[in-house]
């Protein structure tokens, strides 16, 4: 529009530091400007349909984004902090056995504005009631709650939607933007290794995850389809190389599910899979899914298999399973949703 370069600056702080829900409450613009600008830009913000509290302070906003798809992000409070998860795409194409999102297959990927909108609902939510007077001065440092965590673990799988979500998390990390650390950033991904190997040229200090899930092809190939496309050996070469040129640990996850990859003997074979490579590995206890027969195992089994990892030197953490009542699993409560 042929404004001086300053009026970038007042409006990222006006949308990412004030998180401004429309354009006429960027203040620092001239009244005309702003009108010109809503002509031009709308902010969209997304849609807050519902929210489902749970028990345990586990918070599950369900969004609308325009055209109607919903879309859902989970906020989970800590003790000094809230960690956000956010979703990538509408749905999943990936199609993981135990996994809620790629039940209906995959709608369309999310915007980055969208992606982004997705933490500003949750700064929404988080912003303090606080009167019109007490709205932080045009210039003066802002001081407005924001997640602390960002985790990329949401519906859809992040590295099929690559070019928005690196944008998305790119204005989220900046400074000058939502200023959330990149050590404080986790991407997931189901394994995706052309992912990986471009997420790696980025000099980005981002986190990685990887969804690994079994200890062998075999088992994985018969709840993870991306298998057959990138084998286990090839993933895990390309996580090493990933360690090699960033620097960054990259942590598998590994969900148990009953009977089928949570017996001593997988977590015998998981050692040996990872027992030269640098890695952290998050044990996650399967949360059923209606509609298919996988099961959770019960904390007995759970504790066994996090101690052998343990055991063998290898830096393991057991999520504690929180949200439950909310279906708060990737993709579960739109699922529901769904089906009324
Ligand atoms: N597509 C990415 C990110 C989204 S899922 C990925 O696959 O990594 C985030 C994590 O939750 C993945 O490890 C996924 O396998 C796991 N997950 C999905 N459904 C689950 C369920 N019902 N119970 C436990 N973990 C689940």
């Amino acid at each position: 529009m042929g404004l001086p370069a300053f009026r970038a600056g007042q409006i990222v702080t006006g949308l990412y530091q004030n998180f401004a829900q429309s354009w006429q409450e960027i203040t620092t613009l001239p009244a005309g400007l702003r009108d010109a600008l809503a002509e031009r830009f709308t902010l969209a913000p997304l849609e807050t349909v519902h929210i489902h509290d749970s028990s345990d302070g586990v918070q599950k906003l369900l969004l609308a984004c325009e055209d109607g798809e919903r879309i859902e992000t989970v906020l989970i409070p800590s003790r000094d902090r809230v960690t956000q998860c956010i979703s990538t795409q509408v749905g999943c194409a990936f199609g993981c056995a135990f996994c809620a999102s790629g039940a209906a297959g995959c709608v369309r990927d999310l915007t980055s504005g969208e992606i982004v909108g997705e933490v500003m609902a949750a700064c929404a939510l988080m912003r303090p009631p606080v009167p019109e007077a007490a709205a932080p001065k045009p210039g003066a440092k802002p001081v407005l709650p924001r997640p602390g965590n960002i985790v990329v673990m949401g519906m859809g799988e992040p590295f099929d939607n690559y070019d928005n979500v690196l944008r998305a998390l790119r204005i989220l990390n900046d400074q000058k933007g939502v200023n959330i650390g990149a050590r404080h950033i986790t991407i997931s991904t189901c394994g995706v290794v052309p992912g990986i190997r471009r997420l790696s040229g980025e000099g980005l200090q981002f986190e990685l995850s990887v969804s690994l899930h079994a200890p062998n092809d075999a088992l994985r190939s018969r709840i993870m389809p991306v298998n057959t496309r990138w084998p286990i050996a090839e993933l895990l070469d390309t996580c090493a190389s990933y360690t090699e040129k960033t620097g960054r640990v990259v942590t598998f996850e590994y969900t148990l599910v009953k009977d089928f990859n949570d017996r001593p003997q997988h977590a015998d074979e998981l050692i040996r899979l990872l027992r030269r490579t640098a890695c952290k590995v998050n044990l996650i206890p399967l949360s059923p899914v209606e509609g298919n027969a996988f099961e959770r195992p019960d904390d007995r089994a759970c504790l066994a298999f996090l101690d052998a990892l343990l055991k063998a030197k290898i830096s393991t953490t057991l999520r504690k399973s929180r949200g439950k009542d909310v279906n708060a699993a990737c993709g579960q409560l739109r699922l529901r949703k769904m089906q009324g």
